[in-house]
């Protein structure tokens, strides 16, 4: 028997073993097994059996099968080897993400003692007769609890505790057990609570239709569509607790763990220790330590942003991907440049499970499977708690301007009133601008100047506290002009407005109202999102300001006024999914205005562009005008669902070098096949990012004649040598992305 073997390397290869006899019965695909490879022992996975191979060489054997590592559910393996073929990157590499930790042996991380009750525990603290005080308080703590409790904790409250704590373990009536410190963004555990709800008619026609979805025991795909505030959370929560029931696991994705605090601390309030949490500020130990208990079984619940879709969970009965529409499920930066919705349902189809993608406002494609019938439609469109929605109004920005000869004007009239009305009844308010910084141009009055990073073709953002000019691209920082560098007037001026410039002026209008920000900016630190939104839940200040991370699932009974300060912020970048995103953007954050029946909300939106569609829509609340009218312009201009894209990104410090290169791919692929088109190449949008030059083509098939994209995949792989995909030739790297979310 010989073996195809992955190692964790970037090239598109596997190693060919010979299976020893005594090992051929335990091995099969996703199998971890030591080998020698150049000298030296390394992990891999299996990838393949056969009984012959064409391998003319002299072959090594496998030395072992790791047996402390179970093998990869099958259903896992066969999604990452799709992983691999769709989005053209080695299966090493893809490993490399799946596995985080490669196979690379865990650094040791900080340890936490906890003391649970033992059987005799219970029973010595009912005939308790003796008089020593601390063992009895311990043991009457830890009878009230259902977890192992951390010592530390016990310290805190019984002196002495750590003498008296090895004494009843030497009793054997307490159990210590030493175990890596869980860094968990919500804090300790909680005891799980049994809350019974009741659904709602819509809610329970919905849970219903997942519950055959599962009983049916094969894969079936849904869309769960609701407005802001429905309870869509209600619904898969429950579907959660029934698949549990079923003896099956659960997958729960959400865009990023800090920004959707309330959904892991819902899972993790019921469901307790059987839920993990999987997000990229795990330590490597607590991520060594939360896969290893994966690999036992011992975790049923996972919730994670992006790479918890690769969570090793046998038995998997559910996926749900929160808040589907949301651009941070597409690894962007390194291969494989995967979109975890995608992988979700693929692996769901493996698995044979049932996913659920939930959200008020789907990505367009995403509508578009559930009109087409690819995924089933489940609707809540009632408000849960009979809540009222937002009253919403646009406020014109240019009229606003000439109206009061203002054309600094960044807080109109009716937002003014609007935040003084909500002061004065102690109520709460939201400011979204989607910019950070002080202004996002800086320039001269008397010449053409503009401060451009060095690095990249993008304008500085002036930050005023610190007196700075810096790039959000590659974190470029110079100080601020007195003068302009080209012509020397002193007439420097700055465009456009941030946060900070927001809060300025809301401290200026509101000198007693307590304000805070939030954006990349204020929330660098681990726990800053979470203190936050706490702190504005308590209602320790009235107004928040923020960047898009405020406009998500984010649930604050007092907050009665939503204003948007420029809703035109993202309209003017340079990618056919700028509407869409204003429109998510916009929808999504009214939907903050007004969540209980007896405070009804307002939204005010503020715009430059009251006549835009995405806009206009979004202001109505309207999503089924929007849908129709983006899925009419997308058919038209072939994009995305319509086509699918491939973006053949060329990156270089040598301007002439890419150029030409990306000249040689296009002559290499033309002429293309029957139902691909090939653009460019051309500048990307950011021509020069991190002092790199940019050039991309774009090939775009059509669905109906290449509906899985692999005549597409064939075409690349038929005319581009494969070195040139893996490497960087002459200083010129060539970046696959297929289905990019963005262009720049
Ligand atoms: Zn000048
Ligand atoms: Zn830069």
């Amino acid at each position: 028997m010989f073996a195809q073997v992955v190692l964790p390397l970037s090239r598109f290869q596997t190693f060919t073993y010979k299976v020893p006899a005594q090992l051929s019965g335990s091995l099969r695909p996703g199998s971890f097994v030591n080998v020698p490879f150049r000298n030296r022992a390394a992990t891999g996975v299996v990838a393949e059996i056969a009984p012959s191979t064409d391998y003319k060489g002299a072959l090594k054997a496998i030395s072992a099968v790791r047996d402390d590592l179970a093998p990869l559910p099958a259903e896992l393996w066969t999604t990452l080897e799709w992983i691999s073929d769709y989005y053209m990157t080695p299966l090493g590499l893809v490993l490399k993400v799946a596995l985080p930790l490669g196979f690379a042996n865990p650094a040791p991380g900080r340890k936490q003692v906890r003391a649970k009750i033992t059987a005799a525990g219970s029973t010595a603290l009912d005939g308790w007769n003796r008089r020593a005080p601390a063992p009895k308080s311990l043991l009457s703590i830890l009878a009230a609890r259902q977890t192992p409790c951390p010592v530390t904790e016990l310290v805190r409250l019984v002196p002495s505790a750590r003498t008296a704590l090895r004494h009843l373990s030497g009793l054997g009536l307490v159990e210590l057990s030493e175990e890596p410190l869980p860094t968990d963004p919500l804090g300790p555990v909680s005891t799980p609570q049994t809350a019974t709800v009741i659904l709602t008619a819509e809610q329970s026609v919905a849970l219903e239709a997942l519950r055959r979805g599962r009983k049916a025991d094969r894969f079936a795909p849904f869309l769960l569509r609701g407005v802001t505030s429905s309870g869509k959370t209600e619904v898969y929560f429950q579907a959660a607790r029934e698949t549990l029931a079923a003896g099956k696991s659960v997958l729960v994705l959400v865009p990023e763990i800090a920004l959707t605090p309330q959904v892991a601390a819902r899972f993790r309030g019921a469901f307790g220790e059987a839920v993990a949490l999987w997000h990229s500020h795990l330590s490597r130990a607590e991520k060594a330590w939360t896969w290893r208990q994966l690999q036992q079984g011992r975790i049923r619940v996972v919730v994670g942003a992006r790479s918890a879709v690769f969570a090793p969970l046998e038995n998997l009965g559910l996926i749900i991907v929160d808040e589907e529409q949301e651009a941070s499920y597409k690894q962007e930066d390194r291969a494989p440049r995967y979109h975890a919705r995608d992988v979700a349902l693929v692996r769901g189809r493996e698995a044979g499970s049932v996913v659920v993608l939930a959200s008020a406002t789907p990505a367009v494609e995403t509508y578009f499977n559930g009109l087409t019938d690819r995924y089933r439609t489940l609707q809540l469109t009632q408000r849960y708690g009979g809540a009222a929605y937002p009253k919403v109004r646009l406020i014109d920005l240019r009229l606003e301007r000439q109206r009061t000869d203002n054309y600094q004007l960044i807080l109109t009239q009716p937002l003014i009133d609007g935040i003084a009305q909500r002061l004065e009844r102690k109520e709460q308010v939201i400011l979204l601008q989607n910019r950070r910084g002080f202004a996002p141009v800086c320039a001269c009055n008397d010449c053409d100047f503009v401060a451009e990073c060095p690095n990249c073709s993008v304008p500085l953002t002036y930050h005023k506290r610190a007196n700075e000019l810096r790039c959000h691209y590659c974190g470029y920082r110079a100080p601020g002009l007195d003068s302009c560098p080209d012509c020397g007037s002193p007439y420097i001026f700055v465009l456009g407005v941030g946060t900070q410039q927001v809060e300025e002026v809301v401290q200026g209008l509101f000198p007693a109202a307590r304000t805070r920000r939030m954006d990349a900016d204020t929330t660098r630190s681990r726990h800053a999102h979470r203190q936050i939104l706490e702190q504005f839940e308590a209602g320790e200040f009235d107004i928040l300001i923020g960047t898009q991370m405020i406009a998500k699932g984010l649930d604050f009974e007092r907050v009665t006024l939503v204003g948007v300060v420029n809703a035109d912020t993202g309209l003017a970048f340079p990618d056919f999914r700028a509407g869409e995103r204003t429109f998510q953007l916009v929808y999504q954050v009214c939907g903050r205005a007004g969540r209980r029946k007896d405070r009804p909300g307002e939204a005010i939106i503020q715009t430059n562009h009251p006549e835009d569609m995405a806009i206009k829509a979004a202001a109505r609340l309207d999503a089924h005008r929007f849908y129709n009218q983006v899925l009419a312009e997308r058919r038209e201009l072939a994009y995305p669902p319509f086509t699918r894209q491939m973006r053949l990104l060329l990156q270089g410090a040598d301007r002439d070098e890419v150029w030409k290169r990306a000249q040689e791919l296009r002559r290499r692929l033309i002429p293309t096949l029957p139902g691909i088109s090939l653009l460019g190449p051309a500048s990307a949008p950011f021509e020069r990012l991190r002092g790199r030059w940019r050039f991309h083509l774009l090939l775009r098939s059509d669905r109906e004649h290449d509906p899985g994209g692999s005549r597409l995949r064939w075409l690349i792989r038929d005319r581009i040598p494969q070195q040139w995909l893996e490497g960087s030739l002459k200083g010129v790297r060539i970046l696959l992305d297929m289905d990019p979310v963005s262009l720049l």
